[in-house]
């Protein structure tokens, strides 16, 4: 993975000595540092988590006089469309039929390593409803299911009865 940054770096031209004494040196004007873009390289561990902090000793500020500081790094992993991260842990959007939400059932999941799972839905289910799968999230992880209501796109005739009927019944 590569990315940029700004840090400060010694200034090249008193190398720090300016630091408190002059303020002659132009190009940092007697800080002795000079803020500077840079790329670096870092290798990310494989089964690096999300909040996961990397440590690059040395390669933070510069001071002028003293040690450069480390660099940490937050690793932020992008979670997939219908997932998101909430507090470290992998939250993953069902959309399941109203009739499953009411009547109960099952519904065919995609985990994040794109194995295809089913899952019970209780009767009763709310719209919001979460259950925690061990293993199925990121790097063998938890994921959290959260079931959401499938709407359908256009209702045929025969649903659109059925739907009246539950109506009238006072549903
Ligand atoms: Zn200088």
């Amino acid at each position: 993975m590569r990315f940029s940054h700004r840090r400060m770096r010694r200034c090249e031209k008193c190398k720090g000595s300016s630091f408190g004494r002059s303020r002659r040196c132009a190009p940092c004007s007697g800080t002795g540092v000079q803020t500077k873009g840079s790329t670096l390289t870092v290798k990310v561990p494989p089964n690096a988590d999300h909040g996961h902090q990397l440590r690059l000793k040395g390669m933070g500020h510069e001071h002028p006089e003293g040690e450069p500081g480390d660099l940490l790094i937050t690793l932020r992993l992008d979670a997939q469309e219908g997932r998101r991260w909430e507090d470290g842990r992998l939250v993953q959007e069902v959309s399941v039929p109203v009739t499953t939400l009411l009547l109960g059932g099952k519904v065919r999941i995609s985990t994040p390593a794109g194995k295809r799972v089913q899952i019970d839905v209780p009767e009763g289910t709310r719209i919001g409803d979460r259950r925690r799968l061990q293993g199925h999230g990121h790097s063998g992880g938890p994921l959290d299911i959260e079931f959401t209501l499938a709407e359908p796109e256009e209702l045929s005739e025969s649903q659109r009865r059925a739907l009246e009927n539950l109506r009238d019944s006072g549903l």
